[in-house]
């Protein structure tokens, strides 16, 4: 008997020899798209200009502006992107009228490519044209990215139609084969769940299914009745568990357990794929009804690689091509081997793979016609020739839609077959030969590639580095890596979220005292902490202090600083390590606290803890960096060192928008650099400061040195602003208190040592601008989730939506359907995202101002219907507002939207730019010259480019605004330890005699003091 290496290589063989009998190039298109690809194949930066103009061009309306995006994207004398392209553009620019129609018209036909047909009729035509060639077809509906319910429910609508479209044209197709036809019905539908319903959350896959299945029951319901099969595509990883749990849910329930005509996708790359296919076939079994699983090897790599990358996550895809090829024929012979419960699918183009999963059913004796291959249309047309001419079943995907929606999927295809990783290249434009493509892919995985390529956001921050201050150039740990965000997708997470919840909820109602001098301080007097979803529940109390305790704490701080300030920078930067881990250890518990006490939900929570650790983390390797002084200059003789000393006693006033990374990253700050610390959170979020308190402390802060004070703003806030012995403020909140703090500050007390020092970061009135060529499903999307994630409770929230009178309705027939979609509730619950604000008093300032916006301008949408209980306020979206209106210049701080039409980019820009503040704004567009005017001229701290205006990341995003936002200081960036610092420098003539020491050090230890004798 032969190996099954051997029959993998004869099987292959064969198909390339009947590939070889009717050749065709890689493309099937000849001329632009072949030369294009060509092009792009042999130049990265070309083809990532090129799929980025493939991407904006339908939306695209003018010949003029297609002109336009072709000179932006491609005129870069020093892209040298060939005399191909050059000609083009000079064509363009003296016919711009054809030439834009030329473009469009290639374009299209490159889609068309992919794109079976543009309806149900249409692609009736191509499916006839297939099954002469007896190949079956999967129907699959572009239309990707839904924002809102109702676009979800027109999806699910036009599939049904199609589905009967389909069933009624092929009622009289027969099976190809003719032989075990009933596992195969000639109807066959390929639906993606995550179009089905908009407010899809990965922690939250009860709700999600509960929402779904009802959307399904129809289609499946017609498609039994019709004697159809359907099909569940796989996404990206955020949505694989919930789309493997609804098909289990679906094909359990009663009325479709007996049904066999149901298939879901399984996608090799996944790591965790072979445990999934096992749990599916074991729940198969028990099920009694055979189903079907389509195995490919998966089509969002390189999503899902930078996804994992930004947010820290373990990258659930393989990082080297071979281990997806090995493990897609490990899944091949689980399928085979349980071939009694389930029908397989092979969707690849890759021979080897096909070969090996034929070679591999014959050595298992299953009969050809019990198994199909599967294939995209308008890709590796010649495999599909050759393996029906062998004999077996082959079903083409053919996606059906329009050149807009389809534009991500075309723009998949476009990667795949350009990848330099993928089958299809190397055969067709590389011709590699048959010998090295049917080679055993277990023999190409490297033992050494089981992590991923270096990393480039590590390799960004050096670079930076790099070119900033000497001392930064050799400081240990140069490159940051932030602490990952806890991944809900796993249930494992969801588990810990929610007995964490359960955790909390049980310690409702603990004390918490002010923490002064290292011992804990009560007063007669006990704040309440409540819960803004059920305002009738405490989650705990936290002693009041007075002004006697805030003289305390300040003796307190001033007696610690003496010390502190000369322990070494090493020894401070290790206690926010350990102050970091003890957070990572409790990660959940304070995710939970907060959904409590200021009603974040769950990932913003989450979000929140992680940027305390990082601003720990940060900090600490960032004094690293700081603490040894440098030389300033090279010269004989004399030796300068530049090095920082801290300030004194800094008071630490936070905001309760984000309960502990704010209080954490001012107040980790001001110790690492050596200062003490009296730290007072908000009095919303005193159950938050206090656990802040109690990390510190475990984490070992010697008494003093950071000293907690829960109380009023106005009463000890106040007080300890205006000492003579507190030497710098950092404070966070609302514009009104950071000016009088400013103001304050610059008075000179009687007996004060030293001027006071004043970091100021208060509110904004961001706005984003949406251009005309805006990619409008993300610009929607990230819209919404800037303006309403956190209830607009964020200083970086987005608050005035400008739109380009071009674009005004078409992006308000979409905005109000994705706002009214929304899940408002309780964010115990996993997966709400507008949840209450945060007590009382917000709640009457904010329906003022929906009162304020009734008057002024129109009420284009509010929710009805929020939780009777708790401070929520209605998702509220106004139109017809115009800059000077009191809703477009002050900062509400909750979940109100204005929209403002203007006529250009110029107006766009005036406006944005026309408040008193100046800290976030964002720019959705696909116009690199627009894109590049922006980011030169939005007056905004932070300026984000085609996605959401929040979230900013330690390191990564450096935040702070200007004008009313702030004084210019940047948390998270690596300037901003020098804030809360007092530069120095010691000079000393070391020539002795005319004689000088030849080298001098660039660094030196801390200048220490001596130790006592
Ligand atoms: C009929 C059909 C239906 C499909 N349905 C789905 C679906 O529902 N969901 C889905 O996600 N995809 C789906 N696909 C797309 C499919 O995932 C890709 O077409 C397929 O991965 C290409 O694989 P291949 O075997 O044809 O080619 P090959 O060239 O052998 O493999 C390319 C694939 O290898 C993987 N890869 C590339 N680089 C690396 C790397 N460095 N490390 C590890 N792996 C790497 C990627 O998955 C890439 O797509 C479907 C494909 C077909 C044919």
């Amino acid at each position: 008997m032969r190996s099954l290496q051997s029959e993998i290589e004869q099987r292959g063989r064969r198909i390339f020899e009947l590939v070889e009998e009717h050749p065709e190039p890689l493309f099937s298109k000849a001329g632009f798209y072949q030369r294009l690809m060509a092009l792009s194949m042999r130049d990265e930066r070309f083809k990532g200009q090129l799929f980025r103009f493939v991407d904006v061009l339908p939306s695209l309306r003018s010949s003029s502006e297609i002109v336009e995006h072709l000179e932006e994207y491609f005129a870069d004398k020093r892209n040298g992107f060939g005399p191909f392209i050059g000609a083009g553009i000079r064509l363009a620019r003296i016919v711009p009228w054809i030439s834009g129609r030329v473009l469009r018209w290639n374009v299209s036909g490159m889609a068309r490519q992919f794109i079976a047909g543009k309806n149900p009729d249409d692609v009736i035509a191509t499916l006839r044209k297939r099954r002469a060639q007896k190949i079956g077809f999967t129907v699959d509906l572009l239309g990707e990215a839904v924002v809102s319910e109702p676009e979800a429910d027109k999806y699910a609508a036009r599939y049904l139609d199609l589905l009967e479209g389909l069933a009624h044209e092929t009622k009289n197709w027969t099976d190809p084969l003719g032989k075990n036809s009933e596992l195969f019905p000639v109807v066959n539908l390929s639906v993606k769940i995550s179009a089905l319903y908009s407010q899809m959350s990965p922690a939250d896959p009860a709700d999600a299914i509960a929402h779904l299945a009802p959307k399904l029951w129809p289609l499946l319901r017609r498609a039994r009745e019709l004697g159809a099969f359907v099909n569940f595509d796989m996404e990206s990883y955020a949505h694989k568990n919930i789309t493997l749990e609804l098909f289990k849910s679906v094909f359990t329930e009663a009325e479709f357990k007996d049904w066999p005509h149901a298939g879901i996708v399984i996608q090799a790359y996944l790591r965790d794929s072979e445990a999934d296919l096992r749990d599916l076939i074991e729940w198969g079994r028990a099920r009694g009804t055979r189903f079907a699983v389509r195995l490919v090897k998966g089509a969002y790599w390189d999503y899902e690689t930078m996804k994992s990358r930004q947010n820290g996550w373990d990258c659930p895809v393989y990082f080297q091509k071979p281990e997806s090829d090995v493990n897609f024929e490990t899944l091949t012979r689980l399928l085979l081997e349980n071939e009694s419960v389930v029908t397989a699918a092979f969707g690849s183009h890759n021979v080897r793979s096909i070969a090996h999963a034929q070679g591999l059913a014959d050595e298992l004796g299953i009969d050809r016609s019990r198994f199909e291959f599967q294939l995209l249309y308008g890709m590796a047309g010649p495999i599909k020739r050759a393996l029906v001419e062998m004999g077996y079943r082959v079903r083409e995907y053919c996606p059906v839609g329009e050149l807009l929606p389809g534009m991500s999927y075309l723009v998949r295809r476009l990667l795949e077959n350009t990848s330099n990783e993928g089958f299809l290249r190397a055969k067709f434009a590389e011709n590699v030969s048959a010998e090295e493509l049917l080679r055993d892919p277990a023999k190409l995985v490297k033992s050494d590639g089981a992590s991923p390529p270096a990393l480039l956001v590590a390799a960004t921050v050096q670079d930076r580095h790099r070119k900033t201050g000497a001392s930064l150039e050799t400081a240990p740990g140069d490159i940051y890596q932030n602490s990952p965000l806890v991944n809900f997708v796993y249930k494992d997470s969801q588990d810990k979220m929610q007995s964490a919840l359960r955790e909390v909820r049980r310690r409702f109602g603990e004390k918490h005292p002010l923490v002064i001098g290292g011992e804990k301080v009560w007063t007669d007097n006990l704040t309440p902490s409540v819960n803004p979803s059920e305002p009738t529940e405490i989650v705990g109390y936290a002693a009041e202090a007075g002004i006697p305790e805030a003289e305390r704490a300040v003796k307190a701080a001033r007696a610690a600083f003496g010390k502190w300030s000369r322990t070494p920078f090493e020894e401070r930067a290790r206690l926010l390590e350990r102050a970091a881990e003890i957070m990572e250890r409790r990660r959940y518990e304070l995710s939970a606290i907060e959904v409590f006490e200021v009603g974040k939900p769950w990932n913003e929570a989450d979000g929140d803890i992680r940027e305390a650790m990082d601003f720990c983390l940060f900090y600490a390797r960032q004094m690293r960096c700081l603490g040894r002084p440098g030389l300033t200059q090279r010269v004989p003789g004399e030796e300068s060192y530049y090095h920082y000393w801290p300030r004194g006693v800094a008071l630490v006033i936070a905001p309760w928008n984000f309960p502990i990374a704010i209080l954490c990253g001012m107040a980790s700050a001001a110790l690492v650099t050596g200062n003490t610390v009296i730290m007072k959170p908000s009095e919303q979020c005193i159950i938050c400061g206090a656990m802040l308190m109690q990390i510190f402390e475990e984490a070992g802060v010697p008494p003093g040195v950071l000293n907690f004070l829960s109380g009023h703003g106005s009463v000890i806030g106040a007080h300890l602003v205006d000492h003579k012995d507190v030497d710098l403020i950092a404070f966070t909140g609302s514009r009104e208190v950071g000016l009088k703090i400013w103001e304050s500050a610059g008075i000179t007390r009687p007996g004060q040592r030293q001027l006071k020092h004043v970091i100021c970061e208060m509110g904004g009135k961001n706005a984003m601008i949406v251009d005309s060529d805006a990619d409008l499903d993300e610009a929607i999307g990230y819209s919404i989730y800037s303006a309403f994630g956190y209830q607009g409770q964020k200083c970086s929230a987005l608050s005035r939506l400008i739109l380009l009178e071009e674009n005004y309705d078409r992006v308000m027939e979409r905005l109000i359907p994705a706002a009214a979609s929304l899940r408002v509730g309780n964010p115990e619950q996993p997966g709400i995202m507008v949840g209450p604000v945060i007590d009382e008093a917000a709640y009457r300032r904010i329906l003022d101002y929906i009162e304020v916006g009734k008057s002024e301008a129109t009420l284009a949408y509010q929710a009805k219907e929020v939780p009777p209980h708790g401070y929520f306020i209605p998702p509220t979206i106004f139109t017809g507002v115009k800059p000077d209106m009191r809703i477009a210049r002050e900062e509400i701080f909750g979940p109100v939207l204005s929209v403002l039409k203007v006529r250009d980019l110029d107006e766009a820009l005036d406006v944005a730019n026309g408040t008193d503040y100046a800290l976030t704004g964002g720019f959705f567009s696909r116009s690199p010259a627009n894109i590049e005017r922006v980011k030169a001229q939005l007056e905004a701290g932070n300026v984000y480019i085609n996605r959401s205006c929040t979230g900013a990341i330690v390191g990564r995003h450096p935040f702070g605004g200007f004008k009313m936002s702030g004084g210019g200081t940047k948390a998270g960036g690596e300037d901003y330890l020098l804030h809360f610092l007092l530069p120095r420098v010691v000079t000393e003539n070391i020539t002795r005699h005319g004689f000088a020491p030849e080298e001098t050090p660039e660094y030196r230890d801390e200048f220490v003091w001596p130790p006592a004798r």
